[in-house]
């Protein structure tokens, strides 16, 4: 597992998950208000930013393997 920077749409704070994220861990954060905020734009991401789209991708498609 891939660390992950948890970002938040709406005030645009980021910030790293304190431990590696599962999927289902990351869609549970997601699932979560933004502790800043309290809006629901979180996402997660590779802490490495070099194809976003590509990782959305993945997450989305994982049930096809
Ligand atoms: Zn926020």
């Amino acid at each position: 597992m891939e660390r992950l920077t948890i970002k938040c749409a709406s005030c645009g704070r980021q910030w790293l998950a304190v431990a590696p994220l599962s999927l289902y861990e990351q869609q549970a954060v997601e699932s979560c208000p933004c502790p800043h905020c309290g809006a629901y734009t979180l996402c997660c991401r590779e802490l490495v930013d070099l194809a976003p789209a590509h990782y959305w991708q993945m997450g989305r498609t994982v049930h096809a393997h």
